[in-house]
């Protein structure tokens, strides 16, 4: 491996990339990464973490009601959009520091600047070359910018993170995980929220009875939601803008964010010159270890545009670190992906929708919709769900969807009974714990 600078250039310091860095570098390899921005990536920077810490600024405004059914006075309670920014940044300041001083540690050198790839063994950055045995692009995406009359003046979500002040009245437009988390987020801190979705209900992909509950009590808290609905075009006027959807309606806003997906990073990175094949999209296509049609040049994480999750881009780090340093060929596993939409309420889910399900075989679905105990007092509309999709033949559980408080905190477990292939009798002899929204799991008796 001496012929070359490194044995490992790794295009991207956000979740994947890291941790290959780290990993590879434990095993023996001398590694270098790139990160034009911060470290840390989408998840710490402008996603996962600062979204996750602006949740729970949204849930006290529900806290602070419910809390008077519980002999609670609240009195001048009021929210800092500015304070919360600041204490956000701060929190990311200082996790940018922790992943610079993690890579420090394993020995990995860090370059600031955007990377290119110069041919498949050659990344440039800061005019500088770097040779490296294997290059591993892990570049992630960016949000669509959305097109159409006017839709310069929309955000993306990257842009959300840093605004001086608060709308107060907010269109948000797509019906995927971040249309509907920051639905949410805003709706609790305070602003007037219309959802826009362009087909009949959102959260496609979700089981069903999922999307419909969740819709159901989005509307109920409030949050408007609008579907089979496009934004036509936007103006700007002084003070406001208004959005023209296609229904004829036209409201008007303080702002417009535009969630309808994420692209794969991949334009001006010199892929194609080191002959690398690229989907239409950017994406870059791998094979079962990561490997691109390159034998020097492997890919993970969003730029894949496989499973847009953090811990999903984790384990594929993971493997090709495995596989290049470790000897050991490893493939990331994406079957029975767990994941979480941090919408309010809260969805979490693994294995197969019902719909998937039926498409298979035979199944049972076993379902149990209630009002929260906590919502007895309070008296508040929110509803919770779980449900089990079960092979009606194996018993085994295909599928787990959870709606309601700490639903991702809840399905984690149960992800790793999927996992091991767990069956419905196995939930049945498992004593619940009382009184919890988790024991409703294993005390679904009769099927749906
Ligand atoms: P990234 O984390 O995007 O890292 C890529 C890095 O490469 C970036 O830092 C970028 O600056 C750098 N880069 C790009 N090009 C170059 C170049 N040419 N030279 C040098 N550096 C370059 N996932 C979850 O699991 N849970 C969540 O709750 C969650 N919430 C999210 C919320 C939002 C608003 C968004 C946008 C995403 C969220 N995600 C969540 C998804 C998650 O953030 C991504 O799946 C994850 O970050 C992907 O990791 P990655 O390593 O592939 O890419
Ligand atoms: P999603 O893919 O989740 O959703 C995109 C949404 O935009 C869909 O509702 C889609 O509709 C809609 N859409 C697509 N194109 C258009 C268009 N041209 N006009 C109008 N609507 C459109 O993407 P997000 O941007 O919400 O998030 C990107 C990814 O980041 C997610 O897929 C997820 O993997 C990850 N993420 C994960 C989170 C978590 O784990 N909690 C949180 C946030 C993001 P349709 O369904 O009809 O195609």
């Amino acid at each position: 491996m001496a012929d070359f600078d490194y044995d490992l250039f790794t295009i991207g310091g956000g979740s994947g990339g890291v941790r290959a860095a780290r990993m590879a570098a434990s095993y023996g390899a001398r590694v270098a990464v790139a990160e034009e921005k911060a470290l840390g990536g989408t998840c710490v920077n402008v996603g996962c973490v600062p979204k996750k810490l602006m949740v729970y600024a949204s849930h006290y405004a529900h806290d602070f009601s419910d809390s008077a059914a519980y002999g609670w006075t609240v009195e001048g309670a009021r929210f800092d959009w500015g304070r919360l920014i600041a204490n956000k940044d701060r929190e990311i300041a200082r996790l940018n520091t922790i992943y610079g001083k993690i890579l420090a540690d394993a020995g990995v050198a860090v370059f600031a600047g955007r990377a290119t790839i110069v041919d498949p063994h050659t990344v440039e950055v800061n005019g500088e070359r770097h040779t490296a045995r294997y290059i591993l692009v892990a570049v992630g995406g960016r949000p669509i910018i959305p097109g159409g009359p006017g839709h310069e003046h929309a955000l993306i979500s990257d842009q959300i993170f840093a605004l001086p002040e608060m709308p107060e009245r907010i269109a948000i437009v797509g019906g995927g995980y971040i249309a509907t988390e920051f639905a949410g987020i805003f709706h609790g801190l305070g602003a007037r929220v219309v959802q826009i979705y362009r087909g009949p209900l959102f959260l496609r992909g979700f089981d069903d009875d999922v999307r419909a509950l969740v819709a159901s009590d989005m509307r109920t808290s409030g949050i408007q939601l609008r579907f089979d609905t496009t934004v036509d075009a936007i103006t700007r006027h002084p003070g406001h803008l208004s959005a023209k959807l296609s229904d004829g309606a036209s409201i008007e806003v303080d702002a417009v964010l535009c969630a309808i997906g994420r692209r794969p990073k991949t334009k001006g990175l010199g892929l194609e010159a080191a002959g690398v094949e690229l989907r239409e999209d950017g994406a870059v296509p791998v094979d079962d270890y990561g490997k691109t049609n390159v034998d020097s040049i492997y890919a993970v994480g969003d730029v894949t545009d496989r499973i847009q999750l953090t811990p999903v881009a984790l384990s594929e780090g993971m493997a090709v670190a495995a596989t290049l340093f470790d000897g050991r060929p490893t493939k990331p596993n994406h079957e029975n992906v767990p994941s979480a939409v941090f919408s309010q309420p809260e969805i979490a889910t693994v294995g197969l929708t019902e719909t998937e399900a039926r498409e298979r075989g035979e199944i049972l679905v076993f379902r149990s919709s209630f009002r929260p105990l906590r919502h007895t007092l309070t008296g508040r509309d929110a509803h919770a769900m779980v449900k089990l999709v079960v092979d009606a033949e194996s018993d085994r559980v295909l599928g787990v969807h959870v709606v309601g408080e700490h639903a991702s905190e809840i399905l984690q477990g149960f992800a790793v009974a999927v996992k091991m292939g767990a069956t419905k009798r196995q939930l049945d002899q498992t004593i619940g714990i009382h009184p919890t929204l988790a024991e409703e799991l294993v005390t679904l008796r009769k099927p749906v």
